[in-house]
């Protein structure tokens, strides 16, 4: 529902934290979730701030993660699949979609956050969900720290699920990519790039 009133600034903390836990695919989140960017990003903010704005992206970090497991949930509870080797780590995630609730407080944020089984994050560039376990990580051989980096998921890493709409998503993207690479306007060296 579109917003109206004057942007205090409060409300534009909300919003800025909304984004930076959201955009693009929590790519952002994640990072300073797990620290990395949080003081670049953040701590110039919060040090001219009154409350500082930590709470707030811990607050929609869970909020993001959340709707995550409760998508998953809601498609699992219609009958889609899931395939992956960590699909089976998905579904017992998807199980505890009701214990997220409604994230009000940075302390039940934070409760989230730190609990592992809940560790599900959306990579749509990927086609997949990225249901983080550190020790399974193949990311973390391209030398980033205690996070999983959706930017540079390895598409044979243990932590990949996927669902039905990511597999359907996957494959239109394999016969876009056949199409255009059979078109005769695409030169022959970019046409073998695309195969
Ligand atoms: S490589 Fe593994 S841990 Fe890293 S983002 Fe991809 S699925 Fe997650």
């Amino acid at each position: 529902m579109r917003q109206v009133g004057a942007i205090g600034t409060e409300r534009f903390r909300r919003t800025l934290a909304w984004h930076i836990a959201r955009r693009p695919g929590g790519l952002v989140a994640l990072a300073i979730q797990y620290g990395h960017m949080r003081t670049a990003v953040s701590a110039g903010y919060a040090a001219r701030s009154r409350d500082g704005i930590h709470d707030l992206l811990d607050i929609e970090t869970a909020r993001a993660t959340a709707d995550t497991i409760a998508a998953l949930h809601e498609d699992l509870s219609e009958g889609a699949g899931i395939s992956g080797p960590a699909a089976r780590r998905a579904i017992h995630a998807a199980a505890q979609a009701q214990f997220t609730g409604s994230i009000r407080s940075a302390r039940q944020a934070r409760a989230i956050l730190r609990n592992s089984s809940l560790a599900v994050h959306d990579n749509p560039h990927a086609y997949l969900m990225c249901v983080y376990n550190r020790d399974k990580a193949l990311c973390h051989r391209l030398g980033t720290g205690d996070a999983p980096t959706l930017d540079r998921c390895v598409p044979s890493c243990a932590n990949i699920a996927r669902t039905d709409r990511h597999t359907a998503q996957l494959t239109a993207q394999a016969e876009n990519l056949e199409e255009q690479a059979a078109s005769q306007m695409v030169p022959h060296p970019l046409a073998d790039r695309l195969l």
